[in-house]
């Protein structure tokens, strides 16, 4: 079984992992995990930057 991207619609096997919190829902050593391809990194990676919840980009295997 192969992770696929958390990007809607996206297929494509997941390459990272962009672990973030958002501080309203989630103690602070809480971690979400999206995972994302290579085409939809830096989309979702901005998306939870912009709101302030990204905390930490890793490969993901
Ligand atoms: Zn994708």
């Amino acid at each position: 079984m192969t992770d696929v991207c958390s990007a809607k619609g996206c297929q494509a096997p997941a390459a990272w992992e962009l672990q973030w919190n958002n501080p309203k829902l989630h103690t602070p050593d809480r971690r979400k995990i999206w995972l994302a391809c290579d085409d939809h990194r830096q989309s979702l990676s901005d998306f939870l930057g912009a709101r302030g919840f990204l905390k930490d980009v890793v490969s993901h295997r």
